[in-house]
């Protein structure tokens, strides 16, 4: 079973498409564009990074309490990285977008490792995450 089934098997689906027509479109359209503003600014603009992450990232219409949110390095055998799947909420608050923030920054980091031996650093990377999140919320002026 691909990790991301595995992942994803608690959700039930009804309770995920209930929420997402709960969800106004255009004011995700907005916080979609905020997210791009903050990872350019963070330095996450490699666009093949980008291209890379196609198809592989999940986006639910979850609160972010409902659900462990997080990125997933796949290793082959040799103990390189070979692939990554992430699993992020829909945007739809400064709440939602942090995690966003927070799991794209541990995402840029694993996709460095991409065809090299891949390592944790699990203190290091969470701190990272966790400081670009404080410097967006700086940024705008809010606490959470
Ligand atoms: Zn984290």
């Amino acid at each position: 079973m691909d990790i991301i089934q595995i992942v994803l098997a608690p959700i039930q689906n009804v309770i995920v498409q209930k929420n997402r027509n709960m969800l106004d479109k255009t004011n995700i359209k907005d916080w979609q564009k905020e997210l791009n503003a903050v990872l350019e600014e963070e330095g996450i603009k490699n666009q093949e990074f980008f291209t890379f992450m196609k198809g592989k990232i999940k986006r639910l219409p979850l609160s972010v309490e409902d659900f462990e949110w997080g990125v997933f390095p796949m290793i082959g055998e040799n103990g390189t990285l070979i692939d990554i799947r992430m699993v992020i909420p829909i945007i739809y608050d400064v709440k939602s977008l942090c995690v966003n923030i927070h799991e794209y920054t541990h995402a840029y980091e694993v996709y460095s490792y991409l065809g090299r031996t891949y390592e944790w650093h699990t203190e290091e990377s969470e701190q990272k995450a966790c400081d670009a999140e404080k410097r967006y919320l700086k940024k705008i002026g809010k606490q959470l």
